[in-house]
């Protein structure tokens, strides 16, 4: 039995927690893998509810259990998740950007990875008036640049693609900051012979991901122009509504949609669940390999190909050409993994 934490969130995220729970009982019902689903607050509503976005009980909550599931917050997010990154050191953003087929999508042929450092860069939140001006500190590590750059690698040799990491920053400008984390891919890329090795200049890119994407496997950046670049690169390939993300430390992990609370479609069953849907895969995957549990992977794999079986047959969501709603749709997921 493993204990997930669901952050419900704000926006569109009670619609997307709704369509997780349906899928995780399902699985509980149909798959024999048992989950206890615990739902927790944090956000814009539990500003308003509580007077603190992130209410004590909801972290205490998250430490007892397996891992967490966090539908998108709204505004308050900065002190939701960067501080759950922070906190619970989840060091590592992972976000997909993989080809569905029959996507209203740039390209159909795309299989990629943004590996982006979350617990530094400008989110260290250290911003403050000095006179006429508004000053943020850029704090970029060694220590940090060193355990992302091998993820980065070690992700890049476990994917059965390329073997090839970009590393992207600006160091042409931030010579120091991003200088070091250039300085430090390159080091650890030594340890990697196997793997090939590049730069790039975060503006060259974002250009090349638009231009020539089938260039990029695993992409390394830091925290910034990871979360810039990986909103484009899910675009390429299919848009937000298909764009899961993990955030990965030693010991827990996080799993949550690329995308933010959508305010503008919520309220109007036309959510797309695939970005949350698709998290839980990445979790599923993360509990096998952490507990050495097959299970986790099969029920993983059946659910990704039940995602695309749908897509591929015309049954989806309004954001990439379809009609159902996101409760049709969840019920047809349910459906074809009760089979
Ligand atoms: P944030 O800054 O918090 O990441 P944002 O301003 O980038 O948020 P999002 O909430 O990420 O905005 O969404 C951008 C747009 O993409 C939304 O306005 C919405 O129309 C669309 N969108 C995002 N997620 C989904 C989804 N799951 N299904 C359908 N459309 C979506």
């Amino acid at each position: 039995m493993y204990k997930i934490s669901l952050i419900t969130g704000d926006g569109i995220g009670p619609e997307l927690s709704d369509s997780a729970v349906s899928v995780l009982e399902t699985i509980n019902d149909k798959l024999d893998l048992k989950f206890e689903i615990i739902k927790l607050q944090a956000g814009d509503t539990a500003l308003k509810e509580k007077g603190t976005a992130l209410p004590n009980e909801t972290i205490v909550s998250i430490k007892k259990s397996d891992a967490c599931l966090k539908a998108p917050v709204g505004e308050s997010a900065a002190d939701v998740i960067v501080v759950l990154r922070r906190m619970l050191d989840l060091y590592a953003n992972i976000r997909p950007a993989k080809s569905y087929p029959h996507m209203p999508a740039l390209r159909d042929d795309i299989d990629m990875v943004i590996v982006r450092e979350n617990t530094e860069d400008l989110y260290t939140g250290k911003e403050f008036s000095l006179g006429d001006s508004a000053v943020a500190l850029r704090i970029i590590s060694e220590k940090a640049s060193k355990r992302i750059a091998k993820y980065a690698f070690e992700t890049a040799t476990q994917r059965d693609s390329m073997k090839k990491v970009t590393c992207v920053h600006k160091s042409n400008v931030m010579r120091i900051t991003d200088g070091l984390f250039a300085k430090t891919c390159s080091e650890v890329a030594q340890n990697y012979p196997d793997i090939s090795f590049e730069q790039m200049y975060v503006d060259a890119c974002a250009m090349n991901l638009i231009r020539q994407p089938e260039q990029f496997d695993v992409i390394v950046t830091t925290n910034l122009f990871g979360d810039i670049l990986s909103d484009e690169s899910s675009q390429v390939v299919g848009g937000l509504g298909m764009a899961p993300a993990a955030n990965i430390g030693d010991d827990f992990a996080l799993f949550e949609p690329v995308h933010g609370a959508a305010f503008d479609i919520a309220g109007q069953n036309i959510a797309n669940p695939s970005s949350f849907l698709l998290s839980i895969k990445m979790m599923l995957d993360w509990l096998g390999t952490k507990n050495q549990d097959s299970k986790c992977f099969q029920v993983g794999e059946k659910l990704e190909s039940v995602i695309f079986n749908l897509v591929k047959t015309g049954i989806k969501t309004k954001d990439i050409g379809g009609d159902n709603t996101t409760t049709e749709f969840t019920r047809e997921i349910t459906n074809q993994l009760s089979l």
